[in-house]
């Protein structure tokens, strides 16, 4: 297949590197899902729109980092303002002061924010988010949409891409554990809603609800495939969990990205709690959970492990970690929010919506199954079906044929996530959205010849 022998001579040192590492590090690559057959590329350096593998080889990268790099690779105002911090030590054993300054910046701008916590990736944040609706509301069930992607923890690695033949009903999906190794029990303590069905959504809600501590939402299915929420689903949602005394945690960890406040904003939906991540660090690790103020006092008692809550007169309810909140994240964060002024996450807005439009003509013009989904700056390309409105939908990716387009797109120098997710970044020119289009052109010739 020309696509693997393309790919195969281009690429020679990430094969070389693969082969040394591959015995180590299981599956060649510490981020496993960058580890694709016959082997990954191993990236060199990135600055700007663009990065270069260990061959020499340049990308455009419609990836940057799943979408944690609004501003593309090195930006110089990000990298002047860790250059700054570093004489001054990268991490420390108390907070910085510099931290205010981020919380202020989140706070401002999210609607649903009155307190705001720092921790060290979005997976974190939605773990403690949960651990404090737990603690909140005393119950010890929570919920998440099938194909809802919240990070690692085993509360949420449930029913991410649920295969068909265990996933249950469409209107009651059942929870599977998304990898091995999560106990049953864990399972059993996740509910799953279908995503977008307000009917179906309610009634499990309402079946479980004095169960139900939390109901975690993406405002857009992102790993899930790009598919945006209807308003009509979370404002639903909002009125539903109000009713039955249950949190609505939205996590916008990809799509605080969408508006200046977040989806929350443009959707004019306030969650009780929001999780975040990605943007806010500007390219280092982060994340971060806020919310209600009295929600958030939960975490207030101080003075170490050993405190008990007076209220409760049960164990403190505490939070942190060795990197939280180091200096260089929140620099880098500070900068970045900086930078994504309302206008300028408009005009990011834009270029996405003109290269989902260019790829989706694309597509027709070659009489290809595939659907561009998105919204935003955000898109994902799906190889196979003719439609992807609702989750489901996904299952009908072609996957040997949505992998050898990830292949070919590498092969003409253009990076997304081999599921087809992608984003643009303030670097995407309009050259970069021709590129990408003649890209696929030409990897569209090569997987069907
Ligand atoms: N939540 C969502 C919606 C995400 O997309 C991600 C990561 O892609 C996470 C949580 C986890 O964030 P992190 O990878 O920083 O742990």
């Amino acid at each position: 297949m020309s696509v693997l022998s393309d790919y195969a001579k281009r690429t020679p040192g990430s094969k070389e590197h693969f082969a040394r590492v591959g015995a180590m590090i299981p599956a060649g690559a510490t981020r496993s899902l960058n580890s694709w057959p016959p082997y990954p590329v191993y990236l060199d350096r990135g600055a700007g729109g663009t990065v270069w593998d260990v061959d020499g080889n340049a990308y455009r990268d419609f990836l940057a980092n799943y979408t944690a790099l609004p501003l593309g690779y090195a930006d110089p105002d990000v990298t002047a303002a860790i250059r700054e911090q570093l004489p001054h030590g990268t991490s420390h054993s108390f907070s910085r002061a510099l931290e205010a300054e981020l919380a202020e910046l989140v706070v401002a701008r999210v609607p649903s924010l009155e307190r705001v916590r720092f921790t060290g990736s979005g997976t974190e944040a939605v773990m403690f988010a949960l651990r404090l609706a737990r603690a909140h509301t005393g119950r010890p069930l929570v919920a998440k949409a099938e194909g809802g992607y919240h990070g690692t923890t085993d509360d949420v690695m449930i029913s991410v891409r649920p295969p068909a033949d265990l996933a249950g009903d469409v209107r009651s999906p059942a929870s599977v554990p998304e990898m091995r190794g999560i106990p049953a029990s864990r399972t059993r303590e996740t509910l799953v809603v279908p995503f977008n069905d307000v009917a179906a959504s309610q009634e499990i809600l309402r079946a479980h609800a004095d169960r139900l501590a939390a109901l975690v939402l993406e405002p857009v299915l992102g790993v899930g495939g790009m598919i945006p929420a209807t308003a009509e689903y979370l404002t639903a949602m909002r009125a539903t969990c109000d009713e039955l005394g249950i949190l609505l945690v939205f996590d916008e960890v990809i799509t605080l990205r969408l508006a200046y406040g977040g989806a929350q904003q443009a959707y004019g939906v306030t969650p009780d709690l929001t999780t975040m991540g990605k943007i806010i660090g500007g390219g280092l690790p982060i994340g971060a959970y806020g919310g209600r103020a009295d929600i958030m006092g939960l975490l207030e008692p101080r003075g170490g492990t050993d405190v008990y809550d007076s209220r409760s007169g049960g164990p403190a309810l505490y939070q942190g970690g060795t990197f939280t909140g180091n200096a260089l994240s929140l620099a880098a964060g500070i900068v970045t929010l900086g930078k994504l002024d309302a206008a300028t996450i408009d005009a990011l807005n834009r270029t996405g919506d003109l290269l989902r439009r260019e790829l989706t003509g694309v597509f027709a013009a070659a009489a290809v199954d595939a659907v561009v989904t998105g919204v935003g700056s955000l898109f994902n390309i799906h190889v196979g079906p003719r439609r992807v409105e609702v989750f489901r939908d996904v299952r009908a990716v072609d996957a040997a044929r949505q992998h050898a387009f990830f292949l070919g797109l590498l092969n003409h120098g253009v990076i997304v996530a081999p599921r087809g997710m992608g984003c643009v970044t303030t670097c995407t020119t309009g050259d970069d959205v021709a590129a990408f289009t003649a890209a696929v052109r030409l990897t569209l010739h090569d997987i069907t010849e």
